[in-house]
């Protein structure tokens, strides 16, 4: 547990319950009686700002979930193409036997699509759960980092 973003109903957090500016429109993202709404609402529980948001600015109704379409390749032969989304997200785990800890974060979700000649595309599909420790973490840690300046290239085999 990160204490930086972490908001327990025995020592709530009083920054976790306000809702971050939305960078379009300048107001909070959440409406001024935003519902907390999750399956604990009947339980002992300081839900932060985040719980039951779906990732859109409740007054201008930007979509901070994130859509990418890449192009891997379009031949005369084939097409391949990949999608990823990112959308907001918790899991959440047991800890013990009637308390559970919510972890924030996102579901990145990759469809790579096959298609060659005319034939019916086939999709593969990958779904996985980043924390948003792990995020900020990630974004930190590949600021300025050759893993970034890499490139894609192509090989003929005749
Ligand atoms: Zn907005």
């Amino acid at each position: 547990m990160s204490e930086k973003n972490f908001n327990s109903f025995l020592k709530p957090n009083p920054r976790a319950s306000i809702p971050p500016v939305c960078y379009k429109c300048g107001k909070e993202v959440r409406n001024n009686n935003f519902d907390t709404k999750n399956e604990f609402t009947k339980c002992m529980s300081s839900p932060p700002w985040n719980s039951g948001w779906e990732g859109k600015c409740e007054h201008c109704g930007y979509d901070y979930n994130i859509h990418y379409s890449q192009i891997v390749s379009a031949s005369d032969f084939s097409l391949i193409k990949r999608e990823t989304s990112v959308a907001i997200s918790q899991m959440k785990h047991m800890d013990s036997l009637d308390t559970f800890v919510i972890l924030s974060g996102v579901e990145m979700e990759i469809t790579e699509t096959h298609q060659f000649n005319s034939d019916t595309p086939t999709a593969i599909n990958r779904k996985i759960f980043i924390s948003t420790n792990e995020l900020k973490y990630l974004i930190a840690a590949l600021k300025n980092s050759p893993i970034l300046a890499q490139y894609d290239w192509d090989v003929d085999c005749t």
